[in-house]
């Protein structure tokens, strides 16, 4: 029996998982704070890896989910903004050269499209898009039954595109991208924005509301909360109908703690697709739906990419 190795790099957690070559269910995981002041988190990782090696098995790959831009075709993680000193970090090679066998990686959201793409909400389309809106927006893309990389590997940043030219400023330091207008960040900027001008809201007594007050307060009825939704739902509708026209997908997933406040958000999104698409062709047989794995996408997603770039599919 062969074992692949699945390995979460998040901000704050590193996980690592081993699973045979059929099935979900881990055979084992650990998992550890990703800072400590117990040395560089590129060695805890590859000690956590050594502890979870198979004695008997073979290992007949690794995948790894990384926080960051990545050039999967080269191994490569370019910055992770939550790790000091990952930076140009040839991943790929560091742990090839320390296990011999074959490792791959790819940017959290990219993976998380192929691991619900392979195991939770998107099986059996041939066309998807993924969306996680959070803090920030991430995506991934698949294309034909391919998971979408682009020349460098860094296609599908779907949060970084404009949707409202000078508008707000994003995480990025670029002005009206859809992370800025819709992501829970850019809901409680507006929210702060909007109280600091004097408008009633139950929320003024709150210092620094963020998404999930907010949501809070839009599900009693507070106007300036339903507002806030609405105007993130309606950048998310113009940003998904451009996306409708580019990738003609069958399934949009969305995740992320922002997508939780459910028709506050979707309502007003799907009422731009309805009303700007190009044709009802675009939506009338498309999928809106949750993502299904959970806190476990990051590891199912690496899992996934073991196991397909084994099958050598993309
Ligand atoms: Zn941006």
């Amino acid at each position: 029996m062969s074992t692949y190795i699945a390995v979460d790099v998040g901000g704050t957690q590193l996980r690592v998982a081993t699973y045979t070559e059929e099935g979900v269910t881990p055979h084992q995981q650990a998992r550890i704070p990703t800072k400590s002041s117990e040395g560089q988190a590129i060695d805890r990782l590859v000690d956590l890896i050594a502890n979870l090696w198979p004695s008997h098995d073979k290992v007949a790959a690794i995948g790894i989910a990384v926080p960051g831009p990545t050039n999967p075709k080269l191994g490569i993680l370019y910055s992770a903004p939550n790790i000091p000193g990952w930076e140009n970090l040839p991943l790929r090679q560091l742990l090839e050269d320390r296990f011999g066998v074959p490792v791959n990686l790819g940017n959290d959201a990219n993976l998380a499209v192929l691991g619900e793409w392979y195991f939770g909400a998107a099986r059996g389309h041939h066309n998807v898009l993924y969306l996680t809106i959070s803090t920030g927006i991430g995506g991934g893309v698949i294309c034909d039954d391919r998971l979408l990389l682009g020349e460098d590997g860094l296609a599908g940043e779907l949060g970084h595109v404009t949707v409202l030219p000078d508008g707000p400023l994003c995480g990025c330091g670029q002005r009206g991208h859809l992370e800025a207008l819709s992501s829970g960040t850019g809901i409680a900027a507006f929210v702060v924005e909007e109280l600091r001008k004097g408008r009633p809201s139950a929320l003024k007594l709150n210092p620094a509301p963020n998404a999930r007050d907010i949501s809070q307060a839009a599900e009693m009825g507070d106007p300036l909360a339903v507002e806030a939704f609405a105007r993130a739902g309606k950048y998310l509708g113009i940003a998904i109908t451009n996306y409708l026209h580019v990738f003609n997908p069958s399934i949009v997933i969305l995740g992320g703690g922002v997508s939780q406040s459910g028709s506050l958000l979707t309502g007003p999104m799907r009422a731009i697709l309805e009303t700007s698409a190009l044709s009802a062709e675009y939506y009338k047989r498309l999928t809106i739906t949750r993502a299904a794995l959970g806190d476990d996408v990051g590891l199912l997603g690496a899992l996934a990419l073991a196991r397909i770039t084994q099958r050598e599919v993309i």
